[in-house]
């Protein structure tokens, strides 16, 4: 007769009773009597399963010492899923891969080493260097030449690459510098700091601009110049920056890098960011719209080093940027892990993203030339001669603007030939294009394929225009078009979409077909009604 007799227990009580019965024998008795009784389900299942338990311990295998060549794949997966250590997994999966080397084994006792890993089991990732993890891999880390990995180095400081186009700051350099200032005052209220906005100026004459980064909102302003900077080259220019913020030995740069760099997202800024990221081995978040620095909570253990553990990580940069043709935005983070740094963090940013900032009249600050010899194996290409592309489209000086976008889709020849009429029917005006219609594979007819050129394309790897009036026809309002136009005087929209995202910068909105908007407007603007014609269009919501 067992201790316990099923059949005079409630079957919320046998449950805790049962866990605490570990003979089989005894257990074949509770089943008999609860079956020759009320044989209720619940109880025989509660029964059953605690005799499978059993049993299979008697049968358990210590994983430390088992002969793994005795065991199936399933045997293995059995015993490894009751293994909470990971160094025993580790052992595990190293003895099979010198056995049988069976894939399904390994991909078992992996997986529940990832498992463990990431559900905290253990308290520490054990670090293992790139190069002896993967010993067999052509590991890009092993080739690279100048990988650092530092730990616990010295950042300070927000450095801008300020730059020039025919001796002058770009507009771009000087909305950076202003969106420094205004990140870095906040990080040094928050953190009672006194870290720089530290202006960079490459090139030659450049030496004349550095009043002017200061009056935009530098702390201090490095340069070099040389006649033979007066182009961005690769080389020097990387060489020249890297050396300023990690080699140069200048008193005020006693730490290791900078904290944050930031570079304008143009041609030449793409190109030095990605370089000289790489070469001060850090990241790049590339065409960044927005930055702000603040603290994060991150849990991957890839970064706090503990599985399961939230880690707050202080004074990162958050680099926004768009994705998906620019309707959703991506918060990008540059954050060291246990044992490398990820600095500086850095930023690449779309040119007309930030707010331009007011000169200051008397600004503050220091100047300092930086003293390189530039080696002239730096300047093996040489630039003989150089031209001003000819024939190209200049928006800028018209009082119209009309751009087409890909709302021609439906019949794109005729959306070209409507939107020529309209612009016809102004005294200045021209036509532009959104990047939708440049990179469609529209097929157009041969009167108007002419004017389907990327030199009509506005935006932010296009033309920026401020007209007196922009009419953006099928165009949804991406925020690569809108900073090439959204400083117009009056912007007016003609979409098929009530709520294109265009509408929130638009002035006037209508809302319709292009293909039957635009011969009204054209007929009104011809008989001097085009006020009037386009309040009747302007929907009312
Ligand atoms: C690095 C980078 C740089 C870029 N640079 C630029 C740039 O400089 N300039 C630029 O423009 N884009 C640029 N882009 C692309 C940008 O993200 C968008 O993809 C592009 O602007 C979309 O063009 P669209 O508005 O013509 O097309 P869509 O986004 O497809 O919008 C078409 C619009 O037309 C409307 N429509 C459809 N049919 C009709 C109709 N019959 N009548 C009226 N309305 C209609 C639709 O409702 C929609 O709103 C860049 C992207 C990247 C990643």
């Amino acid at each position: 007769m067992p201790e316990i007799d099923p059949t005079e227990h409630d079957i919320t009580e046998l449950g805790p009773e049962i866990a605490d019965v570990d003979d089989e024998q005894e257990l074949e008795e509770m089943l008999a009597l609860e079956k020759g009784g009320e044989g209720r389900e619940g109880v025989l299942t509660l029964i059953e399963d605690r005799l499978e338990t059993v049993g299979s311990d008697e049968e358990t295998v210590d994983p430390e010492t088992v002969d793994l060549t005795d065991l199936s794949v399933a045997d293995v997966a059995n015993m490894v899923r009751e293994v909470e250590d990971v160094e025993v997994l580790r052992d595990v999966l190293e003895r099979e891969t010198a056995g049988k080397d069976r894939k399904g084994a390994k991909s078992q006792i992996e997986n529940r080493i990832e498992s463990l890993e990431s559900t905290g089991a253990e308290s520490e990732v054990e670090y293992v260097p790139p190069a002896e993890k993967h010993p067999d891999l052509d590991h890009p880390t092993n080739d690279k030449r100048y990988v650092e990995g530092t730990v616990d180095g010295d950042y300070r400081d927000m450095w801008v690459f300020c730059e020039t186009q025919r001796g002058e700051l770009i507009d771009v350099s000087r909305e950076m510098l202003g969106k420094a200032r205004e990140m870095m005052d906040g990080y040094n209220d928050d953190h009672d700091a006194d870290e720089a906005v530290v202006a960079v100026l490459i090139g030659d004459g450049v030496g004349d601009l550095t009043d002017e980064c200061l009056a935009y909102g530098a702390d201090r302003v490095v340069y070099h110049e040389d006649e033979r900077l007066q182009r961005f080259r690769h080389r020097p220019y990387t060489e020249i920056f890297c050396h300023m913020c990690r080699d140069w030995a200048v008193d005020w740069r006693d730490y290791h890098e900078p904290r944050y760099t930031i570079f304008p997202a143009t041609n030449n800024g793409r190109d030095l960011s990605a370089l000289v990221q790489g070469e001060l081995d850090s990241g790049l978040a590339s065409d960044c719209s927005g930055l702000y620095i603040e603290e994060a909570d991150i849990s991957n253990p890839a970064k706090t080093g503990a599985p399961g553990e939230t880690t707050t990580f202080e004074k990162v940069l958050h680099m926004k940027r768009p994705d998906f043709s620019g309707f959703e935005y991506s918060t990008i983070l540059c954050i060291d892990k246990p044992h490398r740094d990820f600095h500086p963090q850095g930023a690449s940013v779309i040119p007309g993203s930030f707010e331009m900032p007011d000169a200051e009249s008397e600004p503050d600050g220091e100047v300092v030339e930086h003293d390189l010899e530039l080696p002239a194996e730096w300047f093996r290409i040489e630039v003989t001669d150089f031209d001003a592309l000819e024939g190209g489209v200049d928006l800028t000086g018209n009082e119209v603007v009309v751009a087409l976008g890909r709302g021609i889709g439906r019949d794109p020849t005729r959306g070209i030939e409507l939107g020529l009429e309209f612009v016809d029917a102004f005294e200045s005006a021209d036509l532009g294009l959104s990047r939708g219609v440049i990179t469609a594979s529209y097929q157009f007819d041969g009167h108007v394929a002419d004017y389907v050129a990327e030199e009509r394309q506005i935006g932010e790897s296009g033309q920026v225009v401020e007209p007196e009036l922009y009419v953006a026809v099928g165009i949804s309002g991406a925020v690569q078009h809108k900073v090439g136009m959204d400083e117009s005087d009056t912007i007016v929209a003609i979409n098929t979409d009530p709520d294109a995202d265009i509408k929130d910068f638009s002035d006037y909105y209508v809302h319709g077909d292009l293909f039957e908007v635009l011969p009204r407007l054209t007929e009104a603007l011809e008989a001097g009604e085009f006020d009037r014609a386009l309040a009747a269009e302007v929907s009312d919501d």
